[in-house]
Order: structure tokens, then C-alpha cells, then sequence
């Protein structure tokens, strides 16, 4: 199949997942600042009297009610994964400032992992349940076609690329960043991937990966709101062709699920040594990733020049974002008052990644 013809619109969806109040917020009387009018629309309260209340529009709202099972059933993941299998990049990501649910949203939470996983446990994020389904589906396709699986996981820590199934080495040296002309894209050098036969085998990486980055932020104060985390899984399908049976037609096809740094970290820039550095790199990837997706979804712009070179974030995603790619963006916000600067600058990202 080609998807040439795939309308633009369709290219990336915006949705916003807002977290419920948390026990700090509750006890200290901050108030929600967002109302939901419906039709994929938030309003958001100015952060000043002086200022008005903002409307904005996206693919869909998930409320502080919203479930993890909602998350995968209506953000539009299922269509990704079944464009993944048909040989399509895709690419979802979760923006927000730390605090914002990102994590929660794509894992949940971390002690879901230890020991035996209960696979029923309503808490379990997108990633998880995204491979529930791709296993569904696959399970459903065997009759003429092979699948191959196979997952990275990594994460970008000012600038580094570090394999977090294989972290000890990299901390010595970080991985490099190369350009493939015969993949006519950007790869990790020496990146391991994991042969996934089974539905455990994917489940492994992710917890091993979500093990392995906690370590880091034993080290490193407030280590996951500086950094990026791609799981990436890769998918080829070779499907016997229906009257030579000799023949097999082969498609390859990827998902990534993105763990952004905090998006505060966009202007905290007047620190000093080391933490202005992160400051710049964070910075300088969102920004980037900002302006590539909004190139995306505005078609002068769309066969201009994109700087995917700018930064290792966009240099890895760039396949998913150009051309045949689909993307969806989950915007992360708090609904708290004392949140709302931030809740207004996640607001306008996620509205400038899609025009509606
Ligand atoms: P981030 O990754 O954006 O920094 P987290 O995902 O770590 O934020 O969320 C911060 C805290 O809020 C965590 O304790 C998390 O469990 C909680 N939280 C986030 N989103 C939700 C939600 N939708 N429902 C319940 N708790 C949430
Ligand atoms: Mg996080």
C-alpha cells in the first residue's frame, strides 16, 4: 500500500490528556483554570486578571476522568499501530511540563513493573496496552504473513545518545548519531535490538528500559525531566504473494513512543554551567520538534526546508515526521492555577502542531 495519498490533516493528531488536582494541590486550595466546552476544545483561564480566557481546539480532550484504557481506545494510537504493521513510521509522543502526567500517560507507574506485571491493572500506560494491541492484530494476520519484531530504547541526555538496554557501556562512551544512505535516514550506531518473538519479550524491554532510566535519575537530580526516552519498535511483515507463492512482498514499518523533557526547561536558561548546557539542548530539541511538526501540518511550509538536523530528537524522528510518517501528540497539562503560565505555553505548542 501507499500512502502518498493520505491527506495532510491526517499526518499528525493533537490530543490533550488534563490530569486530575493532586493531594498537594487540594490541601493548598489551588483551583482548577480549565473548562471543557466539548467538540475538542479547552478553555483555559488567562494568568492575570487583565488577561482573557483562552479557547483552544484539538483532535480530542481527555478530562481528569479520562482512564488509561480511554487513552488507547480514542487518542488515535490504534490507527498508528495498524499503520506501523502496514509499513508505515509512526510516532507518539507526550509534551508537557514536569509533573504534567507524561510518564503516567505513556507507563504509568513505575511500581506496576516490579516483579510479576498484573496485566489487568487499570494503571498501566499507553505503551503497555499498545502492545496488547499489536499482538491482537498481528495474532489476527499470521495466515500468510511473518512477522519480525524487534525493540531500542534509548534515551537523549544533553545532547547523548544512551541505550538504556545496554547502559553500563554507553555511559562510558555515548552512542553515535549517523546518516544511512541506503536507509536514507539517520540510525543509532550499536544501538541494541531486542528480538521480540512474544508479547513478554516486548513487555521485558519496557521494563528493563524504565529500570535502567530510574538508575539514571538516582544519579542525577530531576534526571527524567531533562531528558528524551524513544522506545522504538520495529516491524517487518513478509507476505506471501497470492499466486506466486515463491514470492514474498516485505514491508517495514516502525512505532516510536516519545517521553519528552519537561517543557519548562525551555526557558529556564539563566542558570548557570553545566545546567545552562541542558538548558540550551532541551531547549533547542523542543524547539526544533515544534518547528518540524508545524511545518508538517502547514503545506506551504511542508516541502521547505525542516531542520531535523538540528538536534539528535528530530534527527531520530525524522522518517516518522517526514513524508509517509504519522504522528500524534499527546499534550500533558495540569488544570492547577499555580500551573497556568506553562498550561498556556503547552496549550499553544500542541495548537501550532495542528492547525484545525
Ligand atoms: P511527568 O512525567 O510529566 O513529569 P508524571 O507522569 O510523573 O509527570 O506525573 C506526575 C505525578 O502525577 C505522578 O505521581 C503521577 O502518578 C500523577 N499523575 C499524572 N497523571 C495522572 C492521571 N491522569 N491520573 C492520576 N495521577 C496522575
Ligand atoms: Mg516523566
Amino acid at each position: 500500500s501507499s500512502g502518498s495519498s493520505t491527506p495532510h490533516e491526517d499526518n499528525i493528531n493533537v490530543v490533550v490528556r488534563v490530569r486530575p488536582l493532586n493531594n498537594k494541590e487540594i490541601k493548598s486550595k489551588d483551583e482548577s483554570v480549565i473548562q471543557f466546552p466539548g467538540n475538542g476544545q479547552i478553555l483555559c483561564e488567562g494568568h492575570s486578571d487583565m488577561q482573557k480566557a483562552k479557547l483552544f481546539s484539538y483532535n480530542v480532550v481527555f478530562e481528569p476522568g479520562a482512564s488509561q484504557e480511554d487513552i488507547l481506545n480514542y487518542s488515535g494510537i490504534k490507527r498508528l499501530i495498524e499503520m506501523a504493521i502496514e509499513g508505515f513510521n509512526a510516532t507518539v509522543f507526550c509534551y508537557g511540563q514536569t509533573g504534567s502526567g507524561k510518564t503516567h500517560t505513556l507507563t504509568g507507574p513505575p511500581d506496576l513493573f516490579v516483579g510479576k506485571a498484573d496485566i489487568s491493572h487499570p494503571g498501566h500506560g499507553l505503551v503497555f496496552r499498545s502492545f496488547f494491541y499489536l499482538f491482537q492484530l498481528l495474532q489476527q494476520r499470521q495466515e500468510n504473513t511473518q512477522f519480525i519484531l524487534k525493540a531500542s530504547f534509548l534515551e537523549i541526555y544533553n545532547e547523548k545518545v544512551i541505550d538504556l538496554l545496554n547502559p553500563g557501556a554507553a555511559r562510558k562512551k555515548p552512542l553515535a548519531v549517523r546518516w544511512s544512505k541506503k536507509l536514507r535516514g539517520f540510525y543509532v550506531e550499536n544501538l541494541f535490538l531486542v528480538d521480540c518473538e512474544e508479547l513478554d519479550d516486548l513487555l521485558a524491554v519496557l521494563e528493563e528500559g524504565m529500570r535502567n532510566r530510574s538508575v539514571g535519575s538516582h544519579l542525577m537530580n530531576d534526571h527524567s525531566s531533562r531528558s528524551h526516552t524513544i522506545l522504538t519498535v520495529h516491524i517487518t511483515s513478509e507476505q506471501q504473494a497470492e499466486n506466486e507463492k515463491s514470492v514474498f512482498i516485505s514491508k517495514q514499518g516502525k512505532i516510536n513512543f516519545v517521553d519528552l523533557a519537561g517543557s519548562e526547561m525551555t526557558k529556564k536558561t539563566h542558570s548557570e554551567g553545566k545546567t545552562l548546557e541542558e538548558a540550551n539542548n532541551i531547549n533547542k530539541s523542543l524547539m526544533v520538534l515544534g518547528y518540524c511538526i508545524a511545518s508538517l501540518s502547514d503545506t506551504r511550509k511542508k516541502n521547505g526546508h525542516i531542520p531535523y538536523r538540528d538536534s539528535q530528537l528530530t534527527k531520530l524522528l525524522a522518517d516518522s515526521l517526514a513524508g509517509n510518517g504519522v504522528t500524534l501528540m499527546i499534550a500533558c497539562i495540569s488544570p492547577a492555577k499555580s500551573n497556568v503560565s506553562e498550561t498556556i505555553n503547552t496549550l499553544r505548542y500542541a495548537a501550532r502542531a495542528k492547525r484545525i
